[in-house]
């Protein structure tokens, strides 16, 4: 995997180790809040809002083959309600560990690491880039997997009603009497005849010849 595109270190999900250095064993503890990266989340469904503040707390550990980053991340996420589709707020808490390997320590640390690795999964590493490596796409995938995937505004959301979408949670007692909906059948029914007989018959016909050319 070639290295990543040029990291700035001026972005706020970019971080510098130098100061950690190169010798296994040393630790470095950071904190950070950061402004969320845009589509930070599951499309659509909840995710936490671009620019909202991240807290980022990071453990930085240098071992042989690169700098082995283990963090948390804390932001609140916004989405609506999938029974009930009220906005709904929830706390995020996403932990991630990840690899950043030293692109000219690569051939060594592998084969230190891990004798069977294989090149499907040297893709997917990451490496440090000049000593700076960017945390965005390893935030990223610990945000989506610490979401739900579907969200609810409380556990047991009633979600709407389904004759007229009214939020159940609002209204407890909401029903529809089954009497309330035959009147309004008969009503309904009343209202074709008063359309006159002679229409009747055409109407019918139409019908049967719709229904005959589905069926074919
Ligand atoms: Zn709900
Ligand atoms: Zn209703």
């Amino acid at each position: 995997m070639a290295p990543n595109a040029r990291l700035d270190h001026r972005n706020p999900l970019v971080f510098d180790t130098h100061e950690l250095g190169r010798r296994p064993g040393a630790l470095q503890r950071l904190s950070r809040t950061v402004d969320a990266p845009k589509d930070l989340g599951l499309q659509g469904v909840v995710g936490v809002p671009e620019g909202a503040p991240v807290e980022l707390e990071l453990r930085l550990e240098s071992v042989m083959e690169g700098v082995l980053v283990t963090g948390t991340a804390r932001a609140q996420a916004e989405g609506e309600c999938v029974r009930c589709l009220e906005p709904l707020q929830l706390d995020v808490e996403a932990e991630f560990q990840e690899m950043f390997s030293y692109p000219d320590a690569d051939e060594r640390g592998r084969v230190t690491a891990d004798p069977d690795d294989d090149a499907e999964d040297d893709e997917d590493r990451l490496f440090l880039e000049d000593g700076l490596f960017d945390l965005e796409p390893v935030l990223r995938d610990a945000v989506v997997l610490a979401l739900p995937m579907q969200p609810v505004c409380q556990d047991d959301c009633p979600g709407l009603c389904s004759e007229c979408g009214a939020r159940l949670a609002d209204d407890p007692d909401h029903h529809h009497d089954a009497v309330d909906i035959r009147w309004a059948a008969l009503q309904g029914l009343a209202g074709s005849l008063e359309d006159g007989e002679k229409d009747e018959m055409s109407g019918a016909d139409a019908e049967a010849g719709v229904d005959e050319k589905q069926e074919k």
